[in-house]
């Protein structure tokens, strides 16, 4: 490798050497014959663990080095700071290395200083759309899990800001970094560049299928010792007693957590297993479930975890306590986290409106590739699960032996067009039909699909902004428009904000939640058998609720915006997990979206003179901190979440003012002399007085 990387300072190339990389893999190879280092832009399509990012980090430094500032863009903001932890070792070189998750409508002039930055697709959008000046001086964009275009949810974010990058930077390289798939080569010529195609693996994948107690593999096959009553169980020993772990994915989060159950009831406590339950966060329903499969060596995870509950589990397996985890496909995507063995145990999937279907070969592939640890196995083994012998063949045609699916653009979606046409002509990408048509001509949909489809979508989303006053019909922006833009909401929720709050007398704090529920940006909790309470809730508050007209929908918005309620009025997350039936990460997520929508909602009031702008603007703050009114002023202080702000309250200290007059000592029995120590030299700080 020294020779190839002569050009790095000495420094870095020990540091590659002290990662046990001396010699490049096949893959990285051809990808730096065919000009990776020589500024050639690339699709890299090969396994997990084949060593991609360490061909993005040499293009990096190599555009450092010469100057040339990188953008590093990656589908989930836990996958930026682990990029950012891991990017930051290069700063020993001189080079500054930014992050970027936060506020959307934050410009980030100073993000530009850094050479290397890492932002999520959402993110980078925005700072487009904000008007960042330095995204327009980028020399190497690199596309993480470049595959995602193929999503329905997320791929018309990521395609339209590399369209616009590339437009914006004409020189730039750009490296796609995806799983194997089929038609790399199609993105490969969108972008002008050259492919790496490759099912090489560091590690070899031995893939099979489970039924019963027989482990099936194309060249043949294995009996496991019957120890156990379940042939996952006994699969789950054999992988144990050989010093492996083991990932077993489940379709649903309900499953994932019964089957570490099940799996926790087969493993034995030890003392570092029982250290690490002890580690664990959190007092509710959840935490309490996952305590108890820690203690064993077993975990689940899923969406509805908070963060800290995950990274204790990611990290516990790391270390080899936890021996299984039960996961839904999250995990899957970009978290590094080999394992021994993995199990897939269901391979449908419920999609709303589509019922429940096969997962694609892409996504298995995902998932058999967690198996099998770089320098540590042997080989991995892979299995997904047969419940007959005839679904056994099916599988094995499918999956085992089948070709992965193509990559298909989204991008001709009404509500990714809606969102893209008005931010491209917001923030004067396109000042006329014909730039806008010329723009559109140049994305990876208009190159592999039939273009009249996205122009007849183009042009009926076009007549919705200038229905709603977004734009003009000469194409340039209203103010509204504008502001709709840089808020990075859908410009219908937008227009369902301004219609409800006018549509009704007077709007309280319900009326506010209600109405940021009833956005297409917002995520609803679903209704159950359980929830019969809700008919009263409705009937008792309808003058303050807005005019949703489908009443499935109403309920559901009606029991989100009740759970935003609760949160607001203090009520224990416990008890809101437990009346609710969710999960922590669940209400951290929707009450961020809620914040986020709240706040939007408190600027359109501003602009449109709605009337609710001062309400909004204090219930966006009161869903931050998840506090009454009253606290607010208490919660701007470091150290102070909503429950020790209650107390300080409760003991009559209602101001800063308040607390300024206070004593150490009572303010030490309230709080702990350390915060209280820490909120007394806060108060000392000039301009905490306001
Ligand atoms: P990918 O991004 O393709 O999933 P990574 O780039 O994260 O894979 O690489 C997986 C692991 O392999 C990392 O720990 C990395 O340090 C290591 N690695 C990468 N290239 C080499 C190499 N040429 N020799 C030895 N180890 C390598």
């Amino acid at each position: 490798i020294r020779d190839l990387i002569r050009w790095l300072p000495e420094s870095v190339i020990e540091l590659y050497e002290a990662l046990g990389i001396d010699e490049l893999y096949p893959p990285q190879a051809e990808a730096i014959e065919r000009g990776l280092l020589d500024g050639r832009n690339m699709i890299i399509s090969v396994p997990t663990a084949a060593g991609k990012t360490l061909l993005a980090e040499l293009a990096m430094l190599r555009g450092a080095l010469s100057g040339k500032r990188s953008l590093y863009i990656v589908p989930l903001r836990a996958l930026a700071s682990e990029k950012f932890e891991s990017f930051s070792r290069f700063s020993k070189l001189g080079l500054r290395v930014g992050i970027s998750t936060g506020d959307f409508e934050k410009r980030d002039e100073r993000l530009g200083r850094n050479d290397i930055i890492i932002a999520t697709s959402e993110k980078a959008d925005s700072l487009i759309r904000n008007g960042a000046s330095w995204v327009r001086r980028i020399g190497v964009l690199v596309v993480d899990e470049i595959h995602l275009l193929d999503s329905a949810n997320r791929g018309p974010t990521l395609e339209m800001t590399m369209t616009k990058l590339m437009h914006l930077n004409p020189e730039m390289q750009v490296i796609g970094l995806s799983a194997t798939i089929a038609n790399g080569r199609e993105i490969a010529d969108w972008i002008k560049g050259e492919i790496v195609s490759s099912d090489w693996r560091p590690v070899r994948l031995r893939e099979g299928v489970l039924l019963e107690d027989r482990l099936v593999f194309p060249d043949g096959e294995i009996q496991l010792e019957n120890r156990n009553r379940d042939p996952v169980l006994n699969l789950v020993l054999d992988t144990v007693d050989q010093g492996g772990q083991m990932l077993i994915f489940e379709s649903t989060r309900r499953n994932a957590e019964s089957m570490a159950k099940k799996v926790s009831g087969a493993l034995q406590e030890s003392g570092e297993t029982i250290e690490l339950a002890e580690r664990l966060s959190g007092e509710g329903k959840t935490a309490k479930k996952l305590a108890m499969c820690l203690r064993h060596g077993a975990a689940f995870h899923h969406a509805g975890l908070l963060p800290e509950q995950r990274r204790l589990i990611e990290l516990g397996f790391r270390q080899n306590v936890v021996k299984v985890i039960a996961c839904t496909p999250t995990l899957a995507a970009g978290l590094n986290l080999p394992a021994r063995r993995v199990l897939i145990r269901s391979y449908k999937r419920y999609e709303a409106g589509l019922g429940t279907r096969p997962i694609p070969v892409m996504e298995y592939r995902q998932m058999a590739g967690r198996a099998g640890r770089p320098g540590l196995d042997p080989y991995g083994e892979s299995l997904i699960m047969a419940r007959s012998e005839s679904e056994l063949q099916k599988l094995m045609d499918h999956y085992v032996m089948g070709e992965p699916e193509d990559i298909w653009s989204k991008l001709a979606s009404e509500r990714a067009l809606r969102t893209h046409v008005l931010a491209t002509i917001a923030s004067r990408f396109a000042d006329s039909v014909d730039s806008l048509s010329r723009l559109m001509a140049s994305t990876f949909y208009a190159r592999q699909q039939d273009p009249s489809y996205l122009g007849e979508t183009i042009a009926s989303v076009l007549e919705f902004l200038v229905r709603s006053d977004m734009i003009d019909k000469d194409l340039t922006p209203t103010p509204l428009g504008a502001l709709v833009s840089r808020l990075y909401i859908d410009p219908l929720s937008a227009m369902v904000m301004i219609q409800e709050i006018r549509g009704i007398r007077r709007p309280t704090v319900l009326t506010l939640l209600h109405v940021i529920t009833m956005t297409p940006d917002m995520e609803l909790l679903f209704v159950q058998q359980s929830d019969n309470w809700l008919e009263d809730f409705i009937s008792e508050h309808s003058s303050e609720l807005g005019n949703e007209k489908n009443f499935d929908w109403l309920l559901r918005e009606v029991k989100t915006a009740s759970m935003l309620m609760d949160w607001i009025n203090e009520v224990h997350e416990d008890r809101i997990e437990d009346r609710y039936s969710i999960s922590p990460g669940d209400l951290v997520r929707i009450a961020e979206t809620a914040e986020w929508l709240m706040s939007a909602l408190h600027r359109i009031s501003k602009h449109m003179d709605l009337g609710v702008t001062y309400l909004a603007e204090r219930l966006a703050l009161r869903i931050h901190y998840g506090a009454g009114d009253e606290l607010l002023q208490l919660l701007e202080l470091k150290g102070i979440g909503r429950v020790r702000a209650r107390k300080l309250y409760q003991a009559g200290y209602r101001s800063l003012e308040d607390l300024k007059a206070a004593d150490k000592s009572t303010l030490s029995e309230i709080l702990g002399p350390k915060i209280a120590e820490g909120v007394i030299s806060q108060l000392k700080e000039p301009g905490v007085s306001a």
